[in-house]
């Protein structure tokens, strides 16, 4: 069936086709992840060009037929364009990083508008706030997790249910979830928490103000929430937009 469609969509990435064409991946509003063409983006008279580029946030008509692999983008207005993010390198890596992780590991076509609104939020966010950029993407990457179904759990420990875990030597294994210091011997241990680095994946979680936190500690959590991510979903190579992990 085919069906002209006007929907909202963040560009994930961009590759030139042919002589004057781009091809996008685009994550919409109502269709999910798909792929498109645009053609002539790059000839001087199109307006297109400028605006079907990585990050930015439009409303698009597209010609869609979902027998097709590469869908027609036949027109495309911005909604916002994020100029604070696009200036500023350190805030352009942790963008990336969103859109890779959305690329990666969001399947075609499938709707998912709780994740559409998550992604439209992280990037107004990093537009407008001066918060660590670490942490706004921890907050999102915790999020991602629980929206494709690999939630990150550390609410209470998994083999005696104690919920009271500050303070303590705490240890995670990526099948089963946290632990606390009486338990953590009785599992295999896929990392050790000190009890600042439970202090900053509680507060990402459950979005509690970040005050006065290392950065290695802020890089240490990514990095193993890559890692969890990587254990859970094994064609997932890592984060490229982002050397910390590295
Ligand atoms: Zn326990």
């Amino acid at each position: 069936m085919s069906q002209i469609l006007k929907t909202e969509a963040i560009v994930l990435s961009k590759i030139n086709y042919g002589d004057t064409s781009i091809i996008v991946n685009l994550f919409t509003k109502e269709k999910g992840r798909l792929t498109a063409i645009v053609k002539g983006a790059r000839s001087p008279k199109s307006k297109m060009g400028s605006i079907v580029d990585p990050l930015n946030y439009l409303s698009v008509i597209i010609y869609n037929k979902d027998t097709r692999d590469v869908q027609l983008i036949s027109g495309a207005d911005i909604i916002a364009h994020y100029p604070r993010i696009k200036e500023d390198y350190d805030k352009l890596q942790y963008a990336y990083a969103v859109l890779e992780l959305t690329k990666s590991l969001i399947p075609d076509h499938e709707t998912n508008e709780r994740l559409f609104k998550g992604i439209v939020r992280i990037l107004e966010l990093y537009n407008s706030s001066n918060n660590h950029s670490g942490i706004l993407f921890g907050r999102f990457f915790l999020f991602f997790l629980e929206v494709i179904g690999y939630e990150f759990q550390i609410d209470k420990c998994y083999s005696c249910g104690e919920i009271d875990l500050q303070q303590k030597d705490l240890a995670y294994n990526f099948d089963l979830g946290i632990l606390c210091s009486n338990c953590k011997n009785e599992h295999i241990q896929s990392f050790f928490l000190d009890a600042e680095l439970f202090h900053l994946f509680f507060c990402l979680k459950h979005n509690e103000k970040i005050e006065n936190m290392k950065v290695e500690t802020i890089n240490k959590a990514l990095g193993y929430l890559e890692k969890y991510l990587r254990y859970h979903v094994p064609d997932f190579k890592g984060l490229s937009s982002l050397q910390l992990f590295k």
